[in-house]
């Protein structure tokens, strides 16, 4: 990567610069880590300071090694560990917590199920015998395709129960999509819905199912139906097809010992978003993992048993995964989980399940937050959300604007905003402040966590300057870590690692700048350079001055067959987009850029297009904005857009 700025401005990319929020004092208090030597007690005491982690977590065998690095970049933390994940994440609870809630339900329809971790233990287990009686055994690999209802869970920790690896996909994708993850995981067996709720209709996600059934190259043995719709949709089963209510209710009240696994055995296979490129099959090992992420879920999200604590990110990709799941019952918390969309049946929703529930720790994206941003400031409003302590944010770079306004509207302007920093492979939270510790600033994630080793390099791997922009890399393991890629050793090997004089590092195929504090921010893929004109600009630090003009929403800027800047912008529903709105925004970037950074063409829209999990698919307008062909978009979560987006350019 190069420098981005044409004038000699490096890439300040979407930092607030300067600015540092301390943590607020009641927060403080009584924050999980209130100590800053936590820093330098990890870093003096690597790695074996995660075993603060491992030490969240009940152990059928305690590890004596924190981490093996015999054979990099194939690193095992805690090796001779033994554990189970799902009674790490009921079991353990019962005693002390039996009777508190673990999940409240909130269904589509207006409909309302809590479980006390009781509840939570007694369905697991009947669903866990249920799977051994399919046939299911430890180390098969069980692909699970439902929405967001309470089953998906106890799926999940039904078949970490019996030490069978599970494969979520996302029940918004498509039949195809699902077929290509159940062969890529050599799963023979499939839980999945007759249906669900899209806004008033009834959908059928049997027949998406059973399409998949017939692309896939494998033959499953056994599939389990969860009867979402009742009788809205008429679903007959085939023989080797079984009611999940059945299923459950022939072994309710059975106990299923938790299959002890080693530390290192697979938890789970996910999927990435495929932002840029094809999904990668991402590999998650059971103890580093699980430590990790109940270590950031009680440190970063600052949860307690005694929260309610709402990550609304869906449990098909991973920070569901991390934080909707396993972080929060590993924690013993009361967690929110949300069938719906945030604006139906009307833009109240998210702010009226806040208030009702109390809740008291909130984790969700930038684009969500933009969403709400677009809709107004009068929705949280009316709503009483002083529960609220802490919120987060995950997924995107979040502009300051945006975390202002968040920590504003939501966060009642004194709550902590972490901003956290990973991905699929990266487990659980690598880089974000400590709310209780580290200040905030605006638009920056923040310093790497303790024990992380996240540094920013050139091309040759050296630390770059100040403000410099560089990429964003790891230099050593860390617990919550990938074990490997489906796709194999070699290109798990080759996706993401070098091996230089000192080491092994992780490549996060992200750029980002890192400031005197040793700040981070986050510049977008590495590749989200556009050249204009001949120089290089960074696109988050240009779509940063366009958001920030009053009015605009959301920004995705590209570049063009004749080396110009197109800018797609968004507004807030009030605000009429004129001539006066683009004289703002080439303005704001002629003076907070680069007077040759002024877009050349402007295209507003009512929406970006967006992957399933929410980010902004540059490709694609670029595609546009060149006027070639962009092939098959069913892969977004708004393909519609994208017709009333081209014919927009070819008018103008
Ligand atoms: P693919 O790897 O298939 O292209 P993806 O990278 O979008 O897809 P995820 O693992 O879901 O798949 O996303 C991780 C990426 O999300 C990070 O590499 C980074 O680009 C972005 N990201 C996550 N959190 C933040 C954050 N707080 N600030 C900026 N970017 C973030
Ligand atoms: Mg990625």
């Amino acid at each position: 990567m190069d420098d981005a700025g044409a004038d000699g401005r490096h890439a300040g990319g979407a930092s607030g610069d300067g600015e540092a929020i301390d943590p607020p004092e009641t927060f403080r208090e009584s924050a999980a880590v209130a100590d800053p030597d936590v820093y330098d007690s990890f870093a003096a005491d690597w790695p074996d300071a995660w075993r603060a982690a491992a030490d969240l977590l009940e152990w059928e065998r305690y590890p004596e090694t924190v981490l093996d690095d015999d054979d990099p970049p194939f690193y095992e933390w805690f090796p001779d560990g033994r554990l189970n994940a799902a009674a790490n994440c009921l079991d353990r609870h019962l005693e002390d917590r039996r009777n508190r809630l673990a999940i409240r339900w909130f269904g589509k329809r207006g409909e309302r199920r809590s479980y006390t971790y009781a509840d939570l233990h007694r369905e697991v287990n009947a669903a866990a015998a249920g799977l051994r009686d399919l046939g299911v055994e430890e180390g098969d690999v069980v692909t699970i395709y439902l929405p967001m209802i309470p089953e998906l869970p106890v799926a999940m920790l039904a078949c970490a129960r019996i030490g069978a690896p599970h494969n979520v996909v996302f029940a918004g994708l498509s039949a195809e999509a699902l077929a290509t993850r159940i062969d890529a995981a050599d799963s023979a067996y499939l839980i999945t819905c007759d249906g669900y709720y899209r806004r008033e209709d009834a959908f059928n996600q049997k027949s998406r199912a059973d399409n998949a059934r017939l692309k896939a190259d494998a033959d499953l043995e056994a599939t389990v139906v969860v009867d979402r719709l009742g009788d809205a949709l008429e679903t007959p089963l085939a023989a080797d097809e079984h009611d999940y209510g059945t299923l459950v209710d022939a072994h309710d009240g059975e106990r299923v010992d938790p299959v002890a696994r080693d530390a290192t055995d697979l938890l789970f296979v996910m999927y990435t978003s495929g932002t840029t490129g094809r999904p990668k099959g991402v590999e998650h090992a059971t103890g580093g993992y699980l430590a990790h992420v109940a270590w950031t879920t009680r440190n970063v999200l600052d949860v307690r048993p005694d929260d309610t604590y709402w990550c609304a990110a869906d449990i098909g990709w991973i920070t569901g995964h991390s934080y909707g799941v396993y972080g929060p019952l590993a924690t013993g918390t009361t967690t929110v989980l949300y069938e719906g969309s945030p604006d139906y049946p009307d833009r109240d929703r998210v702010w009226d399940l806040i208030e009702r529930n109390a809740v008291s720790v909130f984790y969700t994206s930038p684009t969500a937050i933009r969403s709400f941003m677009k809709w107004g400031a009068e929705y949280p409003d009316r709503h009483d959300l002083s529960s609220i302590r802490l919120l987060g944010t995950v997924g995107e770079s979040i502009t300051p604007k945006a975390w202002r306004w968040y920590r504003e509207h939501v966060g009642g302007g004194d709550a902590p905003v972490v901003d956290t920093w990973w991905q699929t492979e990266t487990g659980a939270i690598a880089l974000a402040t400590l709310p209780g510790v580290t200040p905030m600033k605006p638009g920056k994630v923040g310093p790497p966590l303790p024990g992380i080793d996240a540094r920013v390099v050139d091309r040759d791997g050296d630390p770059v300057e100040p403000g410099e922009t560089g990429y964003l890399t790891i230099g050593s393991p860390w617990p919550g870590m990938l074990r490997g890629l489906r796709e194999g050793e070699e290109r798990y090997r080759r996706e993401y690692w070098t091996e230089s004089e000192d080491g092994w590092h992780y490549r996060t195929g992200d750029g980002a700048t890192v400031d005197e504090d040793g700040y981070v921010t986050i510049l977008g893929r590495v590749d989200d350079v556009i050249n204009v004109r001949a120089h290089r600009f960074n696109t988050a630090e240009l779509e940063s001055a366009i958001v920030s003009v009053d009015g605009v929403t959301e920004a995705a800027v590209v570049g063009d067959d004749d080396g110009g800047v197109v800018a797609y912008v968004t507004t807030r529903s009030d605000v009429d987009p004129d001539a006066a709105l683009r004289e703002a925004i080439t303005t704001e970037v002629a003076g907070v850029v680069a007077e040759v950074a002024r877009p050349d063409r402007i295209v507003f829209t009512p929406e970006l297009p967006k992957t399933r999990s929410g980010k902004i698919m540059r490709r694609l307008l670029e595609d546009i904005a060149r006027g070639e062909e962009f092939g098959d978009v069913s892969a977004l979560r708004n393909p519609e857009v994208v017709g009333e987006i081209e014919s927009t350019v070819r008018e103008e």
